[in-house]
């Protein structure tokens, strides 16, 4: 039996891999090509949710930083006036023992107790004297750390914090991923900087960002999905791939139906893409990768919005006097992620837990997103989760006991985090190409596991790449050479030239 259609390219998911894909082929104007998504919108896990109260919460902290002219120009053709975009200046801090240190925490040494910063010096100058004489490349992450911070950096913030965010011993992690991602110390600057008593400047990629005005981050991916053809989308029940036949090539749907393809764009989580083609062998591949779990914790607070907190953006915990590894002042980034200050809504209970009344005040409003990661190393008591994050957010003075809660999220995101893990490379050096020998690309956050181009601007251009992959057979450069479009910035595409197919 035949499939009900038959398109060239059928593309699973619309997160932003699934668009960079459907975007390209779109303005290729070649091969046929449907995109599907199980989820009633598209964005993934780009994607933002709104309370019945009205607040809104991201998947966790999202930033747009591109290393990609074709993702701006795409940003802007979906979000074009100068309104629908604020612009930030990253204001980011560590916690740590009752102090605000800058992030990064490693360059900002000066900020610590003296016998913490003695101990930071110590592991800084053994670490510069040992890497003078290293031979050999660091074997995992761990030791990436104590060659690039020393032992006391190590032990203070990057081995606890890191530990918080992967759920993972840093042993445990390879360190080919880090680039750009980490701020390296320079030992004369930091000694320079405890003795004059001085604060780093704001360092890396990241020091501005825009973020969207409306509708969160997932009011990006939306507006993006509305620049395609309506006819070429299926979302929900008609979107919802329940089985891959690779052998036939059909792709069936829950609502009974079924799309023949002759290319397969997957931006699902590979692990799960092995399981709908019910093929044992990569499924017992596939095992051999690892995630993390990230949970989204969303806190509504009644009041104006502290001094304390001003125009922070996002915080970093290191310590376990709190469940979550980080915080963003999500009211900060827009005065539309939360309701207007005339907006009535009763307390839901006050944050030391004492009794209150269900009478309906109005504003002002603030809030703020945690995440908090889970693994198999590293467990949450998830029915408490909520109750344990506040007790955090008053434990770090984010929050006083006192402050009245008009309304709280949480959502438990299953597949977070792709871990890089040592063994990962082994095995997608041999899932991805088995995959494509049956005319499957899995690409994406969770489609080709590579954390170090799994950002939006990454999955965006994987999405993007894979389709011209497809078109004329070229290279995929943020697959196979992240290092590569990382370091640079990838100017040449873009997406008002014309494309002869
Ligand atoms: C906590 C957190 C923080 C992040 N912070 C940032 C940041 O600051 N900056 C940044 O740029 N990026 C950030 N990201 C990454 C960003 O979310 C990803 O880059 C992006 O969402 C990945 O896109 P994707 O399309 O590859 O996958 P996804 O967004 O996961 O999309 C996959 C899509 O496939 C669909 N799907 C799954 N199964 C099926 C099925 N059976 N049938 C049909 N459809 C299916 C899903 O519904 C989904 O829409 C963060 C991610 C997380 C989790």
């Amino acid at each position: 039996m035949g499939a009900d259609i038959n398109v060239d390219v059928l593309i699973i998911g619309m997160g932003p891999t699934g668009l960079g894909a459907a975007k390209r082929l779109n303005h290729v104007n070649g091969p046929s090509w449907l995109v599907v998504d199980s989820a009633d919108k598209a964005g993934g896990l780009a994607g933002t949710d709104v309370t019945p109260e009205g607040f809104l919460y991201d998947v966790g902290g999202h930033v747009i930083f591109s290393h990609y002219k074709y993702f701006d120009d795409c940003l802007d053709e979906a979000l074009p006036k100068e309104d629908d975009w604020h612009t930030h200046q990253r204001i980011s801090y560590v916690r740590y023992k009752g102090l605000w240190v800058p992030y990064p925490f490693q360059n900002n040494i000066s900020m610590l107790p003296k016998e913490d910063q003695v101990k930071c010096i110590d592991g800084l100058i053994d670490s510069a004297l040992e890497c003078r004489v290293a031979s050999s490349k660091p074997k995992d992450f761990d030791e990436w750390i104590l060659r690039m911070c020393g032992e006391g950096v190590a032990d203070i913030f990057m081995r606890p914090y890191n530990f918080k965010v992967w759920a993972v011993p840093t042993t445990k992690m390879q360190c080919q991923w880090l680039g750009e991602r980490v701020a390296a110390p320079d030992v004369k600057t930091v000694t320079k900087n405890v003795i004059l008593n001085k604060v780093a400047g704001n360092w890396g990629p990241n020091a501005t960002f825009r973020f969207p005005a409306r509708d969160g981050t997932g009011g990006i991916w939306i507006a993006v999905a509305d620049t395609l053809p309506k006819e070429k989308k299926r979302f929900g029940k008609q979107g919802e791939v329940t089985k891959v036949d690779a052998e036939k090539k059909i792709v069936s749907f829950a609502d009974g139906s079924t799309v023949g393809y002759g290319k397969l764009i997957s931006t699902m989580a590979v692990d799960q893409l092995v399981e709908k083609m019910g093929n044992q062998e990569l499924v017992t591949l596939s095992k051999g990768l690892y995630y993390s779990t990230t949970h989204v914790i969303g806190v509504g607070v009644r009041g104006p919005r502290p001094e304390r907190i001003g125009d922070k953006c996002w915080l970093y915990f290191p310590e376990d006097n709190c469940p979550f590894y980080r915080a963003t002042i999500f009211s900060n980034y827009s005065p539309h992620n939360q309701p207007e200050d005339k907006v009535k809504l009763p307390t839901l209970f006050v944050a030391n837990g004492s009794k209150c009344s269900a009478e309906a005040k109005e504003g002002p409003y603030w809030s703020i997103m945690l995440e908090v990661s889970q693994s198999t190393m590293k467990p949450v008591d998830e029915k408490n989760l909520l109750r344990d994050c506040v007790a955090g957010l008053i434990n770090t003075e984010m929050i006083k006991p006192d402050d009245e809660i008009v309304s709280t999220y949480h959502r438990r995101f299953d597949h977070g985090y792709p871990t890089p893990t040592l063994e990962r490379e082994g095995v997608l050096k041999q899932l991805l190409p088995k995959l494509q020998d049956m005319d499957i690309l899995s690409r994406g956050r969770f489609g080709s596991w590579r954390y170090e181009v799994g950002n939006q601007d990454h999955s965006f251009m994987l999405g993007v790449e894979a389709a011209d992959h497809i078109v004329n057979g070229a290279v995929e450069l943020t697959l196979n050479y992240p290092d590569f479009v990382n370091s640079r910035q990838n100017t040449e595409r873009r997406l008002a030239t014309s494309f002869e197919y």
